[in-house]
């Protein structure tokens, strides 16, 4: 049975104490109503994780860096290493997500150094990958995400790709309001999960979990976790309101 995935992605909100707050406010309410078969992770940003840490019950609640340097380690002024996340006790890297793509020039090749540098520090990189809204309208948007993970996470070694979760995110639906239909989810996951048992096997393909991320909250959660090949969730704007964020949590 492959993993249910419930993550939360913080991006540029929040202070620490806000931070430690919302997660603290998260580790009760999954303590007291959370499936236990559902992970739960909170993806916060990197001045908050040891605090984050902290606040939470790992055996339940577990934390995400949303991003990592391309670099072991050396001269890269402002940089967050991989040795350094894994450092703070969280166990998870957000990779590739559409916002560093786009907004800070991260290339496949960029990516390919901070998956590697993820797994080899024992991180579980959580991978973005999804299209934009053209290129949904031209009706390429398979071949461009099978594309996109092609020339990433599907260069790794069955071992290595069987640590990866990977998290579909269509760019038009991020922070939007405008979630992809039920059908619309199910049918890009089971693409995505053909191409890995195409590419490393059908066992490897059913062991991997692939979360739906965009506009995804309490009231459209049930039906897209009730598809086949959706593993859980993403989630931005619904992850910075404990309420909201048990709202999915619980949605399976
Ligand atoms: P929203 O849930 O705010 O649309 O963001 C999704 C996302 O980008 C999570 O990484």
């Amino acid at each position: 049975m492959r993993k249910k995935v419930v993550a939360g992605n913080w991006k540029c909100n929040t202070t620490v104490q806000e931070g430690v707050e919302l997660a603290k406010a998260v580790n009760q309410l999954v303590a007291a109503k959370g499936p236990e078969d559902v992970v739960v992770v909170l993806g916060a940003p990197f001045t908050h994780i040891t605090k984050v840490v902290e606040s939470v019950d790992g055996a339940r609640v577990g934390v995400a860096a949303q991003n990592c340097a391309a670099e072991a380690s050396g001269a890269y002024t402002g940089e967050v290493s991989a040795s350094m996340v894994k450092s703070t006790g969280a166990q998870y890297v957000i990779l590739g997500h559409s916002e560093r793509r786009e907004y800070y020039g991260e290339t496949s090749e960029i990516l390919n150094k901070k998956v590697a540098l993820t797994l080899e520090n024992g991180l579980t990189p959580i991978y973005c990958c999804g299209e934009a809204l053209e290129i949904r309208e031209a009706g390429t948007q398979k071949e461009y995400v099978i594309n996109q993970l092609e020339e990433t996470i599907f260069n790794l070694s069955a071992d290595d790709f069987k640590k990866v979760i990977i998290a579909y995110e269509p760019i038009w639906a991020i922070g939007t309001g405008k979630t992809a239909s039920t059908e619309q989810a199910q049918e890009m996951h089971k693409d995505i999960r053909e191409a890995i048992a195409a590419k490393y096997g059908a066992e490897v393909a059913e062991e991997i979990s692939i979360l739906y991320g965009g506009s995804c909250k309490p009231s459209n959660a049930p039906e897209l976790f009730a598809n086949p090949d959706v593993d859980g969730g993403l989630i931005g704007g619904a992850s910075l309101k404990a309420e909201d964020f048990i709202g999915i949590i619980t949605a399976y």
